[in-house]
């Protein structure tokens, strides 16, 4: 039997050494799942590699450049990978490559990655840059060209930042990329270790998408919090060379800064806590911390007032999409553990039932959290691929999937609402704004008339033969585009 929207697998046996990696929740929350380790080959991982995790993590920077070295590929792949904007400089939206080939394989890349920062230096002679990152691909861990020493030469060159980012590929996981991003950021900061403390912060794992960043800002304006640094959204060299002066590091992508945060600690002396502006409960639980750790009776009262007129309006706003959403079931597939974690909790808040969650990068202490907070049954994956979700997805009956750009074509394909809560997205889903838009997305999703529409068209073309559905799909197609115009 199949239909023209969802061809049934035959199969769904799961590779022997991926079970290890999957588990189904208990009520006492004791479970036991392999994470934090390299991808099982040939399994076709959700994750990015190790260049693409050092990319994300520092593309957002808005005036650095980033020379790729290596394939155009890899350049290509993560042109401007993230939905990060920007108040200043738009520099950090191209992408160069030192385009290796064959032959640099062969001889070396070194000279070409020279010329590469020489001709962004004489390009740009009006407005010279301050910040140069370059990036190991693949292929340069391979032949083993001395990135390092190309950077130091340039610097004493140029008198400007180079900063090597050491992430060839293969290295490793998504997750070292992040570690390659971070030490990339602690050789920038170095050269102003000692600046005097302020009474201020650093918020670390905040990329600006669509402007979030920006939202928290305002709220941190409105209560008296002074922000020093910003990593990576919407930051610029001038700023982050601030960062060692600030008295608090704030963490909200653990994921991607909480090794950053730890070198911080041990090198410049800032404490860290980690905080979400995820929903409604976490944005306003995290600014009261904030206010705890480095304000006096003043600041955590503006706190407290700030908090307690925008939670009431936000929660009448809420209401609503309750009533609509109201145990309907969703499969969360992220990143990291720290998103996970917000998601669980604004899906509990609106009386949403969890019925998958997977990480790429989750730690044991993330997935700990989230037996807790997931009810009995739920499915756990880590490090997971297209296959297991669409095995559990259909087991489920889940009715959303929220993912990134690679869990998308899959939702589609299997008939079910989708939610971007990736890089790319392009609404602010953080801060109480943010709350909002989360809710209005996932009912507008899920409650979309297309769905119904599909299921209808399944059932109707059950058991047509292969070479008929091709004209039963151009009708219902054309259907279909007439009811999202509606
Ligand atoms: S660094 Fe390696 S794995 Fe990453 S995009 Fe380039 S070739 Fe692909």
């Amino acid at each position: 039997m199949s239909s023209i929207y969802k061809k049934e697998p035959t199969d769904y046996t799961i590779i022997q050494e991926r079970n290890k990696s999957i588990a189904k929740n208990t009520a006492n929350n004791i479970v036991s799942i392999t994470c934090d380790s390299d991808s099982v080959a040939g399994t076709v991982s959700q994750r990015a590699c190790v260049y693409c995790g050092a990319r994300v993590v520092l593309n957002p920077i808005t005036d650095a450049y980033h020379i790729v070295h290596g394939p155009i590929g890899c350049a290509s792949y993560t042109w401007d990978i993230r939905g990060s904007l920007s108040s200043h400089s738009e520099i950090y939206r191209n992408s160069f490559s030192t385009d290796i080939q064959e032959k640099d394989v062969i001889f070396g890349g070194e000279k070409k990655l020279e010329a590469a920062i020489a001709e962004i230096i004489e390009k740009n002679r009006v407005n010279p840059p301050k910040l140069i990152f370059v990036y190991a691909t693949c292929i340069i861990g391979v032949i083993g060209d001395d990135i390092e020493a190309v950077c130091k030469r340039a610097e004493e060159q140029y008198g400007i930042r180079v900063i090597p980012v050491k992430s060839p590929g293969f290295a490793g996981n998504k997750k070292d990329g992040y570690k390659a991003a971070c030490n990339s950021l602690m050789t920038l900061m170095k050269q102003s270790k000692n600046l005097q403390k302020v009474k201020g912060i650093n918020f670390l794992g905040d990329f600006n998408l669509a402007g979030e960043m920006w939202l928290i800002n305002n709220y941190f304006r409105e209560i008296g919090i002074q922000v020093v640094s910003t990593f990576t959204g919407d930051a610029c060299y001038d700023n982050l060379i601030k960062a060692p002066s600030a008295s608090l590091n704030i963490v909200q992508c653990a994921g991607s800064m909480t090794y950053l945060a730890k070198q911080m600690q041990k090198q410049f002396e800032i404490p860290f806590i980690k905080i979400s502006f995820f929903g409604v409960e976490d944005t306003s639980e995290s600014l009261l911390k904030i206010a705890r750790h480095i304000g006096d009776e003043a600041l955590i009262k503006r706190a407290e007032k700030f908090i307690l007129g925008i939670k009431e309006k936000t929660e009448k706003e809420l209401l609503y999409y309750r009533k609509r959403l109201h145990n309907r079931r969703a499969a969360i597939y992220v990143g990291g553990g720290f998103k996970a974690i917000s998601l669980i909790k604004q899906f509990n808040d609106l009386g949403m039932k969890i019925v998958i969650v997977g990480t790429q990068t989750g730690k044991a202490e993330d997935y700990e959290e989230i037996y807790k907070l997931a009810d009995e049954g739920t499915m756990i994956l880590d490090d997971s691929n297209p296959y297991e979700l669409e095995k559990f997805i259909k087991e489920t009956g889940a009715d959303i999937l929220v993912g990134g750009v690679k869990e998308r074509p899959l939702a589609y394909k299997l008939g079910l609402a989708f939610c971007d809560h990736n890089h790319e997205r392009k609404h602010p889903l953080a801060g109480y704004e943010g709350a909002i838009n989360f809710a209005k997305e996932i009912d507008e999703s899920i409650n979309s008339p297309i769905w119904s529409f599909i299921k209808e068209i399944d059932s109707e073309t059950e058991g047509i033969e292969d070479d008929v559905r091709d004209i039963f799909q151009e009708v219902y197609n054309e259907k279909i585009v007439k009811l999202m115009k509606v």
